[in-house]
């Protein structure tokens, strides 16, 4: 058939399915850490990620979930770990070498800060520019001889602020740099990194692709020869590697993925707008709106669709923000995002996550994760609240 699917299509269809002895429709969850291998003198790679062998090398369940990515994505090959943390840092550790030279987005989920602050440069002796990557030039003027990867969270958590990745890959490319994206903000059906001439695309699969915060999970996809380097040292070796369970639960959520994206983006739109008009609110960011900083970038990079994460503020003492909290009732005050509940969490202004370059991080904010619920309930919500502690 020479009719290209939808991308709504393509994550319900998309995949190999590995039918079972007894047609199965769903895929059976393969709840085996072995499997038996070869005696009639079948070539067995003894790698184990192309051959069946042992459950930290591959497992089915695993492999649809890879295939369903690639087909979404457009990526040759994909590798799932247990979380996106263990992606990020198989990433990290796959492709830099002490001595090596890294640039990462200063604003970026903490796990990556950390790693790229202490861990990386003082375990292994790897030199780290932590910069602002919704600069391109700062990007530009950072790339030293010994620059091996780029890495760029766009969105970036927890102020969405967007990168250009197009120019960026550019960068990367004239100094042999990889350029990888953590895309986890937007998920795989809004940003294309790869289209953008990103190396390798990464995801937390806990938020959006998963979106029902029931398992962890993480995943990098590129091209075939890059995959093989990472499953051979990150998940054979390290072994950070996803559940078969897991595996499962995440693909099914992935599913859904571009209708849940749609819902999310249309109702995050509507409260941005909301809670724009409200004079008691020191600042709202969401790509979508005309104000957001790179907005532009982000009507040309994110297919129409600017997810569910919002950062705002409302005008009010440490109390107020605590009253704020503590009076919703629909939205709930938690860590992760991307589930299908909206999700709010506070940045105190003395976290030591937060990076204190911008005026927006002197004082504390809200990141929220807005759900699939109706835009009216959730704006009802958030206005009931800012009654509630005084700023409306
Ligand atoms: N990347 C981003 C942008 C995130 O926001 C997060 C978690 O919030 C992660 C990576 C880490 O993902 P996980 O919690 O699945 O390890």
């Amino acid at each position: 058939m020479n009719h290209i699917l939808n991308l709504q299509t393509t994550a319900v269809h998309g995949g190999a399915r590995k039918d079972d002895v007894f047609g199965a429709i769903n895929e059976p969850i393969y709840m085996t850490s072995n499997y038996r291998i070869p005696t009639d003198g079948t070539p067995v790679d003894w790698s184990g990620i192309h051959s069946n062998i042992y459950c930290r090398n591959r497992n089915p369940n695993q492999m649809v979930l890879q295939d369903k990515l690639c087909a979404l994505t457009g990526a040759q090959d994909c590798a799932v770990f247990a979380s996106g943390v263990a992606a990020l840092a198989a990433v990290f550790t796959t492709f830099l070498n002490s001595g090596d030279h890294a640039i990462v987005s200063e604003v970026c989920y903490s796990a990556t800060n950390l790693l790229f602050r202490e861990y990386l440069p003082k375990k292994y002796g790897i030199e780290v520019t932590l910069l602002d990557t919704t600069d391109t030039d700062a990007v530009r003027a950072a790339v030293r001889p010994n620059t091996k990867l780029i890495h760029v969270e766009t969105p970036g958590n927890p102020t969405t602020g967007i990168s250009d990745l197009d120019a960026i890959a550019a960068i990367a490319q004239a100094s042999g740099a990889l350029l990888s994206v953590d895309a986890t903000f937007a998920g795989p059906v809004s940003i294309f990194p790869l289209r953008h001439g990103a190396a390798l695309e990464i995801h937390s699969m806990t938020k959006y692709i998963n979106g029902h915060g029931d398992s962890l999970g993480g995943c990098v996809l590129g091209n075939t020869d890059l995959i093989d380097r990472l499953k051979e040292l990150a998940m054979v070796n390290y072994g950070g590697i996803l559940s078969p369970f897991n595996a499962w639960l995440v693909a099914r959520g992935l599913v859904t993925a571009p209708l849940r994206m749609k819902q999310h983006s249309a109702v995050a739109l509507a409260v941005a707008q909301y809670l724009e008009t409200c004079p008691g609110v020191r600042f709202v960011w969401y790509p979508g709106l005309e104000s957001h900083p790179q907005h532009d970038r982000a009507a040309r990079l994110m297919n129409g669709q600017y997810s569910g994460m919002i950062s705002f503020d409302i005008k009010g003492d440490e109390k107020a923000h605590q009253k704020f909290l503590d009076s919703l009732h629909l939205v709930t005050h938690a860590v992760s995002l991307g589930d299908v509940e909206s999700l709010i969490v506070y940045y105190d202004k003395n976290s030591d996550k937060l990076p204190h370059y911008s005026a927006i991080y002197q004082e504390g904010f809200f990141r929220f994760s807005v759900g699939l619920e109706d835009a009216e309930d959730v704006i009802a919500d958030l206005k009931q609240a800012m009654k509630a502690c005084g700023v409306l």
